[in-house]
């Protein structure tokens, strides 16, 4: 709760604008030398300058260092620490035994919520913490420096409750943003079927009115936090006879205890394993009026609007996973001896290194632009889409070479990198795949009129 303060403290700080100027002027000169002015004395422009400079990660000692990347400031650091704190005392140590149980507990969601790490950037006025994107991206990136996919929080946070409090009504956010923010209420989202995932208009899960009241049927499958579920956003068709499928479908918020709701197995993957993805069975489910979301008719349009941010989450957390597994790999070749010396120390294996770090620092340009145009609101379904494509493709490349890197040992369960390969493999696959991704960039290349 301490640091819940800590972190709300320091949200209305930011949004009163002090925090920045207050360290600018207690490092005053001091951290600049004699830059500047011919009587040795620093002119304000390099003061700050310089105290605003902060290292791009390819400048910096190693790709997660704490202080770098000009998107952020001294406000994002001291939060960034408090994350990575987070990550490394109460994730890192469960992680290997939520693998074998398929799900991350409870406790972790509340001990989340605890710390101000879900619904970070809700408005505070719906009952979130009040933060802003650049703050959610934190806590996506940290995760993926700690390489623990389980804790389904992006999804939670930043992916399913946008839904709610941007279409709900006051009623639906009151009733259930603050218990999500809590991490008392684990929120999914439920669009793809057995039938129908790329082609969203292609879902058969319908809901028809009932007087007041509507009634659900149908499954969904792979859906995130389905097993732990307390409310899911579900996708479904209200009218078969709209002039087009898009126009027919709605959603829906779906609550555990409802009757008729269903949950089924935890599928068993690849990767990503101590995150719980489900399926999800509907079968005659009566659900009040109050249980729409939004307006009757218009969840595809909601779909569109909401799935650009989804995609950049994605891209966000492949580039950071990408450094960590650079960094991952950088430790290993200076410790592994071979030939009577370490392996960092041949140049074929030094010049590996010298490509993926250009690689991913060439990426982590694009994705800070990106970050910095969302926070903004500015940044377009294209740009997300590229990022979404690029990011989840370099974190395959990348993960495929660290793992030949590591030879035999990166192989095996125990090396966090074997891990890390096959959790990477999903990211070009949900959220859109990557050949969906590339239809929605290539269409706005040609809808453009200058083409
Ligand atoms: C671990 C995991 C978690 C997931 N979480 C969720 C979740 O929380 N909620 C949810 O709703 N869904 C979730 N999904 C589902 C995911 O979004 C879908 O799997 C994805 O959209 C692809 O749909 P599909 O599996 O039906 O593949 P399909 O649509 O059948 O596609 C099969 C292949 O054909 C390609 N393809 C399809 N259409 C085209 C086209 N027009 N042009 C070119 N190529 C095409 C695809 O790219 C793919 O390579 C999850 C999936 C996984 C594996």
């Amino acid at each position: 709760m301490a640091l819940l303060n800590n972190n709300l403290s320091r949200f209305s700080s930011r949004l009163l604008g002090t925090g920045r100027n207050l360290l600018a002027t207690t490092n005053g000169k001091r951290a600049v030398g004699t830059t500047g002015r011919r009587d040795g004395e620093p002119s304000t422009e390099a003061v700050e300058e310089v105290i605003s400079f902060r290292p791009s990660t390819s400048q910096a000692p190693t790709m997660m260092d704490i202080g770098t990347r000009s998107i952020f400031n001294e406000d994002h650091d001291i939060f960034r620490t408090s994350v990575r704190k987070f990550f490394n005392e109460e994730v890192v140590p469960h992680h290997g035994k939520w693998e074998k149980e398929g799900q991350i507990s409870r406790e972790c969601w509340m001990k989340a919520g605890e710390q101000g790490l879900l619904g970070t950037d809700t408005p505070a006025e719906c009952g979130g913490i009040g933060g802003d994107f650049k703050d959610a991206s934190i806590i996506m990136e940290e995760q993926s420096y700690v390489n623990c996919s389980g804790p389904g929080f992006a999804l939670h946070s930043q992916i399913v409750m946008p839904y709610i409090t941007h279409y709900g009504t006051k009623e639906q956010i009151d009733r259930l943003i603050p218990d999500m923010v809590a991490g008392k209420k684990i929120g999914a989202i439920a669009m793809t079927e057995p039938g129908a995932g790329s082609d969203l208009q292609g879902i058969r899960t319908n809901a028809r009115k009932d007087g007041d009241d509507w009634i659900l049927n149908g499954s969904k499958t792979f859906i995130t936090n389905g097993y732990m579920s307390d409310v899911v956003v579900v996708v479904a068709v209200t009218n078969p006879n709209a002039k087009s499928a898009a126009h027919g479908i709605s959603l829906f918020l779906v609550e555990e205890g409802m009757e008729g709701f269903r949950k089924g197995r935890k599928l068993e993957k690849m990767g990503m394993k101590a995150q719980d993805t489900s399926e999800l069975f509907f079968e005659d489910v009566r659900m009040p009026a109050s249980a729409l979301l939004g307006k009757e008719g218009h969840g595809f349009y909601y779909l569109m609007n909401e799935l650009p941010q989804e995609r950049l989450l994605i891209g966000i957390m492949s580039n950071a996973n990408c450094e960590w597994q650079f960094e991952e790999t950088r430790a290993y070749l200076r410790s592994r001896k071979a030939f009577g010396k370490t392996l960092s120390n041949l140049q074929t294996i030094q010049h590996k290194l010298a490509e993926l770090k250009t690689e991913i620092c060439v990426a982590r340009a694009f994705t800070d632009q990106c970050i910095d145009l969302h926070a903004v609101g500015k940044l377009d379904g294209g740009m997300a889409s590229m990022n979404k494509y690029w990011m989840s493709d370099l974190q395959n490349r990348i993960a495929y070479q660290c793992v030949q890197l590591h030879g035999g040992w990166g192989y095996m369960w125990e090396y966090p990198i074997a891990k890390s390969y096959v959790d990477a493999k999903v990211q070009t696959i949900y959220g859109g795949s990557n050949e969906i991704m590339k239809e929605l960039i290539s269409r706005q290349i040609v809808a453009d009129k200058r083409v």
